[in-house]
């Protein structure tokens, strides 16, 4: 077994702290990559305080996971040891559904493997993230990064990336639209950052009106302040799609409004609690209410290498792995600006 260091939370009430932990032996297929940065996604939170459901404990959180090759298995032919590598949220899948067959590996039909709060697919060994100094992956769920990029900035493609890409490229999101990204957090400036980039215009939907200015930055066309309802009311029945990146209990009814007929409402956000929409939200103009998860492996790879030819990567504030329960409650207020990336030279 590999002895590595990792930050964990021991129960959903405890602060996370250092715990040590081993992983597997480099397997044939295997690629081990030292950890060198992290993005703090807010599912960690999401996880860490049971949001969704009871989680395994002790838990280390992280699925926006790059760094450089340490150790490759004698079978592995697509990384060798100092290529730079990344992992997401997947580290395996059943490999044999109609799913996984069709490179959507997220929808596994016989449960994947999430990379952390999950189980191996022998379905009783616990995974652990990337809040750690070393993982060992199966090399097809390994990714391939530029050097071309700021490694640290490119961690958050990792979930925040693929995540907000996947569901613009399958709803061909483009030219012509208009496309609202609902929420200026890790995922929504991501969002932004893709809309812009496929031609879209693209207007911010954010509670906090200090956000314009960056939202601009980022190159959104359009900023209105869901607080206030002149502009909320102003926003009716104009957009093709919103992209919705809310991460807690939001009236969708009042967003469903905003889109045009034949107008779809993508939820990507994961608040714990159900929403509630009205049939008449849905009925009043052929609406659609979809949602998104990740993305696969393929499309993953084809997002960084997309990222990296069109110089895409995520505005990141580095913090010390001391630190995360201050980049956590500053995530709770919506003060992300626009993610938290562990230095995990400071484990
Ligand atoms: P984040 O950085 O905290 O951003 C969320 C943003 O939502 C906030 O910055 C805030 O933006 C807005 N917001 C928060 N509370 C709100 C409320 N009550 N009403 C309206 N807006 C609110 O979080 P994230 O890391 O981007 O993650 C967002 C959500 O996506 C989380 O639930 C996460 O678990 C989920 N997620 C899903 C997937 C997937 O596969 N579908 C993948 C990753 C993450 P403003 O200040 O602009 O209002
Ligand atoms: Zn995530
Ligand atoms: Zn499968």
């Amino acid at each position: 077994m590999i002895p590595v260091k990792g930050y964990a939370a021991q129960s959903p009430t405890t602060d996370l702290a250092p715990w040590n932990f081993e992983r597997r032996e480099v397997g044939p297929h295997d690629v081990q990559f030292d950890i060198q940065f992290c993005g703090v996604c807010h599912s960690d939170l999401h996880q860490i305080k049971n949001d969704w459901f009871p989680g395994i404990f002790p838990m280390v959180p992280g699925h926006e996971i790059v760094g450089r090759v340490v150790k490759v298995g004698s079978h592995v032919n697509k990384f060798k040891v100092g290529d730079l590598a990344g992992t997401g949220c997947l580290v395996d899948s059943c490999r044999t559904c109609e799913n996984c067959r069709n490179d959507l590996e997220q929808y596994c039909l016989n449960g994947n493997s999430q990379t952390y709060n999950g189980l191996e697919q022998d379905k009783k060994t616990p995974t652990y993230g990337g809040y750690s100094s070393s993982i060992v992956v199966h090399e097809d769920f390994v990714l391939h990064i530029s050097d071309k990029l700021n490694l640290a900035a490119v961690a958050p493609l990792l979930c925040a990336g693929i995540t907000t890409y996947s569901p613009l490229r399958h709803w061909k999101v483009g030219k012509g639209h208009k496309l609202a990204v609902l929420g200026l957090g890790g995922l929504g400036h991501m969002g932004v950052k893709f809309g812009v980039a496929f031609g879209a215009e693209v207007t911010v939907l954010s509670t906090s009106p200090s956000k314009e200015a960056d939202a601009k930055k980022l190159g959104a066309h359009n900023f209105v302040v869901t607080t206030d309802a002149e502009q909320v009311k102003a926003a009716k029945g104009t957009f093709d799609f919103i992209l919705d990146t809310v991460s807690a209990d939001h009236d969708l009814n009042m967003y469903l409004r905003m889109l045009k007929t034949d107008g779809t409402h993508i939820c990507v956000g994961a608040p714990d609690k159900p929403a509630t929409v009205s049939a008449f939200s849905l009925m009043a103009g052929r609406k659609s209410l979809a949602a998104s998860g990740i993305g696969g492996l393929a499309e993953t790879q084809e997002m960084l290498d997309y990222c990296a030819e069109n110089n895409i990567v995520s505005d990141i504030e580095m913090i010390d792995i001391k630190d995360i329960h201050t980049a956590y409650d500053r995530m709770l207020k919506g003060d992300v600006r626009y993610r938290f990336v562990i230095d995990m030279a400071t484990l």
